[in-house]
């Protein structure tokens, strides 16, 4: 496994791959990796020749007030579990080596980054969607592996490849837990013990709401009303945002008849957890 910091070395092996006819992965993170992690880089690993894994905290995705400085970091380890899992090279620039200090371009997707975590992280989408626009153009890969975990980024990154022709397959990969059911997440290190206890409530919370679609409820209003009555019960708990969205263009849906996104951002203490299901009404039929 290669490990890289410059954008240079990493097109030149890039070039030598492509030579050799490889097919290449790409797996974006921003390291302190889980299994989580694990999984896309393992199915990346599987469906093509050679494995990126990009290891950047991007500052442009981070507002004045989040967790930029303190967002946890553990090289040492993310390099063992990226060789474990099949990575060929990591690639962890500094951010002077990712962004030009008079940068003046930067690409947004619109509509879609309007509701959701786009309404709270005003800036948000637009720092992923340049790096990965970066990371894109640096790794030229075959396909790009993204979490079902951050559903809102996964839609938008999809959209973003269409809208722009990058050649570049988009493979979503389900969220994986812990065994309790807390969607796993490097902001889980946050959370004390009893917060952490706390945050099951998001998962039990989305349970309730897959029952009540399972039981026939296709009015959004009650969905959202049963996940808010349980997310209240915590008192460590206070919503951000309970959405039901179409899961492709991520409008806001009233009745469910098609394949909707069930979306959460719950704060636990100080620290901000999101989770989501999808849910296609054909395949519940
Ligand atoms: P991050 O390092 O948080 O930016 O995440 C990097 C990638 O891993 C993103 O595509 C995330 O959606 C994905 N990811 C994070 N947590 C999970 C999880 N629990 N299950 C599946 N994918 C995840």
């Amino acid at each position: 496994m290669e490990f890289v910091q410059t954008i240079q070395e990493t097109k030149n092996i890039i070039k030598e791959w492509e030579k050799s006819g490889f097919t290449i992965g790409l797996v974006p993170t921003m390291g302190f990796l889980h299994e989580g992690h694990e999984s896309l880089i393992k199915k990346a690993a599987s469906e093509n020749d050679k494995v990126v894994v990009s290891i950047f905290v991007n500052p442009i995705q981070f507002g004045p007030t989040e967790d930029l400085d303190t967002y946890p970091r553990n090289l040492d380890r993310d390099k063992k579990v990226c060789e474990n899992a099949g990575t060929n090279l990591i690639f962890n620039p500094a951010p002077e080596e990712m962004y030009f200090d008079n940068a003046v371009t930067s690409v947004t997707v619109g509509e879609l980054t309007n509701g959701l975590c786009g309404s709270k992280r005003p800036i948000h989408f637009q720092g992923v969607c340049t790096v990965v626009s970066k990371l894109f153009n640096i790794v030229t890969p075959d396909k790009a592996y993204f979490g079902e975990k951050d559903a809102q980024q996964l839609a938008v990154i999809k959209r973003m490849v269409r809208d722009l022709n990058f050649d570049i397959d988009i493979i979503g990969c389900p969220i994986v837990r812990e065994e309790d059911g807390l969607a796993k997440s490097s902001r889980n290190t946050y959370l004390s013990d009893s917060e952490r206890k706390a945050a099951l409530v998001l998962n039990e919370s989305l349970k309730l709401a897959k029952k009540a679609l399972e039981n026939g409820e296709v009015h959004a209003s009650k969905l959202t009303h049963v996940i808010s009555e349980k997310i209240n019960s915590e008192p460590l708990a206070k919503i951000d945002y309970i959405e039901i969205v179409d899961s492709i263009d991520l409008k806001p849906v009233c009745k469910i008849s098609s394949s909707i996104l069930v979306a959460i951002a719950v704060y636990i203490g100080k620290t901000r957890l999101i989770d989501n299901f999808t849910w296609n009404t054909n395949d519940n039929k």
